[in-house]
């Protein structure tokens, strides 16, 4: 068996791999382990590209974690000396009573964010990529831009490995036990002790907590990139990133092309899955279904498909996240089901988890991530 550590992290994924950088920022003996390689595309934190924005549709709780998200984005990016962001400025589009605008323009005037409420025709005069139907309109902030998600975690890896957190991959774990005080963890290799367990497997995570019953569901998702017929219109400096309730809680959402493409995908309606056994094949009607609505509203961007990849999105019933305690195990801190929009806060949970596991406490208001338990 392996020395004892303050810390384990099972998963080193988004969650998991910024946990690992904080916690060893804090001096703490920590260890990461894998079922994979991170980043690897066999998750939820693949693909390219994700969406960061500050006027945040889902609930204005949100926005002091995504802000405090973006100062840390900007110090790993320097530490890193890696390109993490890119700010393209951001639209969230619908009628003006869909939850996309309404819950936006609501996070924008709570806490006075800059902000834009922009007509279809202003949309499409100044975005001319974008063709949104008169009856839309769209909230225009300025901060909002793209991550590059595999760069974000290998940057979060590096800066915990050089800080001293062994981190070990291809090695999945079988199972956890509570040790006393602590807790021992079981993989294909060895056998682990640590004061403190950090679950953050993303869409594996109800096997390591089944007694929790925790009411989450995989559902696949299908990122698309297609050939723009006029590529000078998704250039990044004249299109930003864009999400749309293009029919009442229905979603998709698309970016600049970077040079692959312009990449677009629904966002929920996709098939409930278990992860040890999705199909990662897409399939030609899924192409064309997503073709259909790029073709009423990003009519430039209907060229030939470049590239399609199967990617997971684990949620909860409301669309909140899961960060809390176990509660039969208090040193047992879990950090899951994102809802398909998590990739963004990842560098200010790993902060929260880093406290919460360190100090005990947090300065963040995490009620919207608690009490599901019961
Ligand atoms: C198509 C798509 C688009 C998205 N777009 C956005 C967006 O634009 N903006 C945004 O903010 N969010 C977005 N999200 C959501 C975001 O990407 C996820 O919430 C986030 O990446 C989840 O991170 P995670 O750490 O929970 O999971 P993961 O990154 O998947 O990490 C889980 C890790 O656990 C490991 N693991 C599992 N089982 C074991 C085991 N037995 N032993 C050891 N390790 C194990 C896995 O190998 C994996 O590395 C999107 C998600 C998808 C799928």
């Amino acid at each position: 068996m392996s020395s004892a550590f303050d810390a384990i992290i099972v998963g080193l994924g988004a969650m998991g791999s910024a946990a690992a950088c904080h916690l060893a920022k804090r001096a703490k003996k920590v260890i990461g382990l894998d079922r994979f390689a991170p980043p690897h595309s066999l998750g939820s934190s693949h693909g390219k590209t994700r969406i960061i924005r500050e006027a945040y549709f889902e609930h204005p709780l949100y926005v002091p974690l995504i802000q405090r998200a973006y100062e840390l984005w900007a110090e790993l990016e320097s530490e890193s000396g890696d390109k993490l962001f890119r700010q393209t400025g951001g639209l969230m589009m619908g009628r003006p009573d869909s939850a996309v605008v309404a819950g936006a323009r609501r996070s924008a005037e709570e806490h006075r964010l800059k902000h834009e409420i922009l007509s279809a025709h202003n949309v499409r005069l100044r975005f001319p990529a974008l063709n949104p139907i008169d009856e839309m309109i769209a909230v225009w902030e300025p901060r909002a831009g793209i991550l590059f998600p595999e760069r974000c975690v290998e940057a979060h890896l590096a800066s915990a490995r050089r800080r001293g957190a062994e981190l070990h991959f291809e090695e999945p774990v079988l199972r956890w036990q509570r040790d006393g005080e602590g807790v021992r963890v079981f993989t294909n290799r060895d056998e682990y002790r640590a004061g403190q367990l950090l679950l953050t497997t993303g869409s594996w995570i109800t096997s390591f907590v089944s007694e929790l019953r925790l009411p989450l569901t995989v559902e696949r998702q299908i990122q698309f990139w297609f050939e723009p017929k006029n590529p000078a219109r998704f250039q990044p400096d004249r299109c930003p990133i864009h999400i749309w309730e293009h029919e009442p809680g229905k979603y998709f959402y698309g970016f600049p092309d970077l040079g692959e493409g312009v990449k677009v995908a629904g966002h929920h309606e996709g098939k409930t899955v278990d992860p040890e056994s999705i199909d990662r094949v897409v399939a030609p009607d899924e192409v064309e279904g997503m073709r259909a609505i790029v073709r009423r509203f990003l009519p430039d961007a209907d060229g030939p498909l470049r590239s399609a990849i199967v990617c997971m999105y684990t949620n909860t019933p409301d669309g909140h996240f899961v960060i809390d305690r176990h509660p039969a195990h208090p040193q047992v801190l879990i950090a899951s089901a994102c809802s398909g929009h998590g990739f963004k806060f990842s560098s200010v949970i790993g902060e929260v988890l880093a406290e919460l596991l360190v100090e005990g406490e947090t300065q963040f208001d995490l009620d919207l991530f608690r009490a599901r338990f019961d």
